[in-house]
């Protein structure tokens, strides 16, 4: 099966799994101290820049010629304020490269950039920065996008159980899909990949779904009314990052709701925040589109500027989930 495997998967897989290594040991390490503010306010971590510095100088040596599409800039670690931060980010990016300098995790960081072209690479090299701060889930997120299509997903989800059911069960999960080539998982440390697919359960009580663990990144209360219509009677699973699309991708939940918060009715939703995620749903039989149907194009620029919200199901269900959107 690994045969199969393009050297862009090759690359990319290698590519999550060293970032998510570091970003792990900068949990451990010192998560309290880890974050600072940027200026839209959201937070951003010592393992934000490390995880990002340590991608794109792996996919920029294998694949010298292609953009990379990335959420950090090296911007708030020049601030002399946060000369820490750059330390202790150049601190963690040596356990992959010793030769990493202030200097070189800059360049690196910065090998980023906010334009999409024909083919590129698009990197959120933590996704769910909040649930990382919390203990809770997040996810490094990598995709390869052509044409406005995302072709290829890679995404390490170190926190995530291999069973959602069992709150004993090994924890670590990378999943990946290619276009026309199935979607799989490895559990961390495995070698092995097993193929995953949606659930295969029609609309009922029995289903699950989920969304975000932050009300202010989409409407929940909109999402328990389209829950109740669509007669699921589970509370959903809230969940921070793409590690969403996973469990909607293997079969724990059906469907991922993320209708556009009331808060911010106008917000985009970012390229990095759903590449990854959405090959790996649609390779696994599921279905991703927006809230009017449509589907998500990445070839806009950073923002999913033609889109509004996101809807991805099991797939056979996914035209009853839309019209269950309707009028709520
Ligand atoms: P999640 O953990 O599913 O909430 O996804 C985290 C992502 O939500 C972050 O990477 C942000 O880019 C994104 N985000 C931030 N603000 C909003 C918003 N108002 N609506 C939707 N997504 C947002
Ligand atoms: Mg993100």
């Amino acid at each position: 099966m690994r045969d199969e495997t393009s050297h862009e998967l090759q690359v990319a897989l290698r590519c999550v799994i060293e970032a998510s290594r570091v970003c792990q040991r900068v949990r451990t390490e010192m998560v309290e101290r880890a974050a600072v503010t940027k200026a839209d306010r959201s937070p951003v971590t010592v393992a934000d820049f490390a995880s990002q510095a340590v991608i794109c100088r792996m996919l920029s040596e294998a694949f010298p010629g292609d953009t990379i599409v990335a959420e950090e800039t090296s911007a708030e670690l020049k601030d002399p304020a946060n000369a820490w931060l750059l330390s202790r980010a150049t601190g963690f990016v040596r356990l992959s490269f010793p030769e990493a300098s202030e200097e070189l995790v800059c360049r690196w960081i910065d090998k980023g950039t906010r334009e999409t072209a024909p083919r590129y690479w698009c990197l959120d090299p933590i996704d769910g920065t909040k649930g990382f701060l919390r203990g809770d889930q997040y996810a490094v997120a990598l995709a390869l996008v052509m044409d406005g299509k995302a072709i290829l997903g890679a995404l390490a989800c170190p926190g995530l159980p291999m069973d959602l059911d069992r709150p004993g069960a090994p924890v670590g999960v990378i999943f990946y899909a290619q276009r026309g080539k199935g979607a799989f998982q490895i559990a961390t440390g495995e070698a092995s990949a097993v193929p995953i697919r949606v659930s295969q359960e029609g609309l009922g009580s029995g289903i699950r779904f989920c969304e975000s663990v932050e009300p202010g990144h989409a409407d929940q209360e909109r999402h328990r009314t389209v829950a109740l219509r669509l007669g699921i009677a589970k509370p959903s699973i809230r969940m921070d990052s793409q590690a969403k699309y996973g469990i909607v991708a293997r079969g724990d939940a059906s469907i991922y709701l993320r209708l556009p918060s009331p808060v911010s009715p106008d917000y985009r939703e970012k390229v990095w925040d759903h590449a990854a995620g959405v090959v790996i749903v649609e390779e696994a039989g599921g279905k991703v589109t927006d809230t009017l149907g449509r589907p998500l194009n990445f070839g806009l620029g950073p923002r999913l500027t033609e889109n509004k919200g996101v809807v991805a199901t099991s797939g056979h269900i996914h035209e009853q989930v839309l019209a269950a959107l309707e009028g709520s």
